[in-house]
């Protein structure tokens, strides 16, 4: 953490899971108070981008003004540049796994422009559920899919994913290392980023390519709190 404060480094995080505690439901997803303190200091102190796989918006509105050098959407996929051109494949996918999987109780559909997330949190059969969403993707094309939790992402399949963009803001802002912060399977493509690279997931996981982790989401705000002070000296 010492050498992370005196090096150029990039603080990047997920939002849902790691900056905000994971929620029934997406629309619930908020960053407590305290978090949103420290990384409003964090940001004034080092280049900080957030990495998620909600839609560019969708975040930047959850961040309730804390000023970060870039937000990317869509699992990596969305930058200012792609933001507001929603792919015509997610559009026909979203439509394909509907009339799958209309009947099933308890699955919903979002479409986030450049990618789709199946959620099935609300199903009373979840194991099932999984197994039907996981068929239904095998007749898409184009398609790259992610697990997640109580969730199936699906993104197109040459879209650039989280490892990549985050290897793409580490070099636009001359950085030489890079501390990344993610809590589910969409961040191993992050955690695996070739180079100096701290990779942080909230929850230990046997086979993640993070070496370290917090126990749970809520010490963020310790984690943010020492980068800080080591940095604010
Ligand atoms: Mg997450």
């Amino acid at each position: 953490m010492t050498r992370l404060a005196h090096e150029r480094t990039l603080c990047a995080f997920d939002f849902d899971g790691t900056l905000s505690p994971i929620v029934e439901y997406p629309g619930q997803a908020v960053m407590g108070g305290q978090t949103r303190i420290l990384l409003g200091r964090l940001a004034a102190l080092y280049p900080c981008v957030i990495v998620s796989g909600r839609s560019r918006p969708d975040v930047l509105a959850r961040l309730r003004g804390v000023k970060v050098a870039r937000v990317v959407g869509n699992h990596g996929a969305e930058t200012e540049a792609t933001t507001a051109k929603p792919d015509s494949r997610v559009a026909q996918w979203k439509a394909s796994l509907e009339y799958e999987l209309g009947a099933f109780p308890g699955l919903w559909v979002e479409d986030k422009g450049l990618s789709l997330a199946v959620h099935y949190r609300q199903s009373p059969q979840k194991t099932e559920a999984r197994r039907r969403i996981l068929a239904a993707t095998r007749n898409l094309r184009h398609v790259r899919v992610v697990g997640g939790k109580q969730v199936v992402n699906l993104t197109v399949d040459r879209a650039p994913d989280k490892g990549e963009a985050l290897a793409a803001e580490r070099d636009r802002l001359l950085c030489n290392w890079v501390l990344y912060v993610g809590d589910d399977e969409n961040d191993e493509d992050a955690f695996a980023l070739h180079g100096n690279i701290v990779p942080v997931r909230i929850g230990r996981k046997r086979h993640s390519h993070a070496r370290y982790y917090l126990h749970t989401q809520a010490e963020i705000d310790k984690l943010l709190e020492l980068l800080v002070l080591l940095r604010g000296h």
